[in-house]
């Protein structure tokens, strides 16, 4: 047996490269021209694996990656990515080495941290280069900014401005993050005007920003004024315009990157009256022909879809039955005829993936970071199949 194979073998998840060179250019033809192109590959790029993403993205002309640890910022440096890397999300000082070392672009919300930051790297004679995060509606990380405080917004800049004037900082970004890009303008133009009014008072201060940034994926869809010099994109490159199902619009031409597959290891047929799975929570209405396929949710299928979701056997819908397993679902194809042991039921594809989720209770987002490890990921690169790239 290959290996492409054996990771053929259970359950595997196919990430298109081909489709997300596509989503890169329709993304990049809907930004302002002059506006730079970040893509996020957090979270081991969503599920679809880091560093081939990474990859895939500087092949394509990117201009910035996005990681929310320093550690997954070491880890492109450590696979050849050269792109300059941004870690998003603040982070203990005592990782300013890696930071120095793999020339790591960090996020910075507040004096103390930006202080240890540039202590240590003025110590071995380096400089950090930061992005300034400004709180304008999330409450989460970065320098508060009020609507009207002008008090609070004055002292606000002058501890900005000291952080950039620490002499082993190199002050290059300015950003925020929007709350409710996807579905309250009022709120997200609040937010968009609280970054601009921290850009002018620091401006006016003398404090210039190369790169000023506040859209991930929904903002550069819905706000082409929040475009500034810079987009994230996260979920979009990967296919989906929004994470909200039944909230999606239209998908602005992306295409799913991940499609996640299993191969059906038993084909039963069970008498009407018994009951499947743990918890006999389903019983067979008629004489039924069950597929057992190898996915669970310790391979992150939800638990919770136990009886209200479909898979897609030889291209037809096929409700899943009885409760999800550890390693193992069961699917009625009572009327599909033909279905053997080593067929394949596809799990996750552009209908079901937004399926799951809104069944699920969740987001399209938590869908794909769940697919875990045991699930391997194949590549097509160039119409090839491969197992790395
Ligand atoms: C995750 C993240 C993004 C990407 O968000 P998407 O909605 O997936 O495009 C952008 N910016 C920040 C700060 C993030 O944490």
């Amino acid at each position: 047996m290959t290996d492409l194979e054996l990771a053929m073998s259970r359950t595997w998840a196919e990430i298109n490269l081909d489709e997300l060179a596509h989503n890169i250019k329709t993304l990049r033809n809907m930004l302002n021209p002059h506006a730079k192109f970040c893509g996020v590959v957090k979270a081991n790029a969503y599920g679809h694996g880091m560093i081939a993403a990474a990859r895939k993205l500087q092949e394509c002309g990117a201009d910035y990656l996005a990681v929310a640890a320093v550690t997954e910022g070491a880890e492109l440096r450590q696979n050849g990515i050269t792109l300059p890397v941004l870690c998003l999300g603040q982070a203990d000082t005592n990782l300013a080495p890696l930071m120095c070392e793999h020339n790591i672009t960090q996020a910075v919300g507040d004096v103390p941290n930006a202080k240890a930051l540039s202590d240590y790297a003025q110590s071995v004679g380096k400089k950090i280069r930061i992005h300034v995060k400004i709180d304008t509606g999330m409450s989460r990380t970065g320098f508060y900014w009020p609507e009207n405080d002008e008090s609070l917004k004055d002292s606000t800049a002058r501890e900005i401005l000291e952080v950039c004037r620490m002499p082993g900082l190199e002050a290059e970004g300015l950003f925020t993050h929007f709350a409710v890009a996807d579905d309250d303008p009022d709120f997200t133009h609040l937010q968009l005007r609280k970054l601009l009014d921290a850009r002018a008072r620091l401006e006016a201060l003398g404090q210039a920003f190369r790169l000023v940034h506040a859209s991930a994926s929904s903002g550069v869809l819905y706000y082409p004024e929040a475009h500034l010099d810079m987009a994230r994109f996260g979920l979009s490159l990967y296919g989906y315009a929004s994470p909200d199902v039944g909230n999606e619009g239209s998908t602005a031409g992306l295409h799913p990157v991940m499609t996640v597959k299993s191969r059906i290891t038993a084909v039963r047929k069970i008498p009407a009256g018994e009951t499947v799975s743990y918890g006999r929570l389903y019983t067979l209405k008629r004489d039924s022909v069950i597929a057992v396929m190898p996915v669970g949710y310790a391979d992150g299928y939800p638990r919770v879809l136990t009886n209200q979701s479909y898979v897609k056997i030889h291209g037809v819908m096929c409700p899943t039955v009885g409760r999800v397993c550890m390693d193992m679902t069961m699917a009625d194809v009572t009327d599909i005829p033909g279905v053997r042991a080593g067929d394949v039921a596809t799990i996750y594809d552009y209908e079901l993936m937004p399926q799951a989720a809104q069944k699920a209770g969740t987001i399209i987002d938590e869908i794909v970071c769940r697919v875990m490890p045991r699930i391997k990921r194949v590549y097509i690169n160039d119409g090839k199949m491969t197992l790395k790239i």
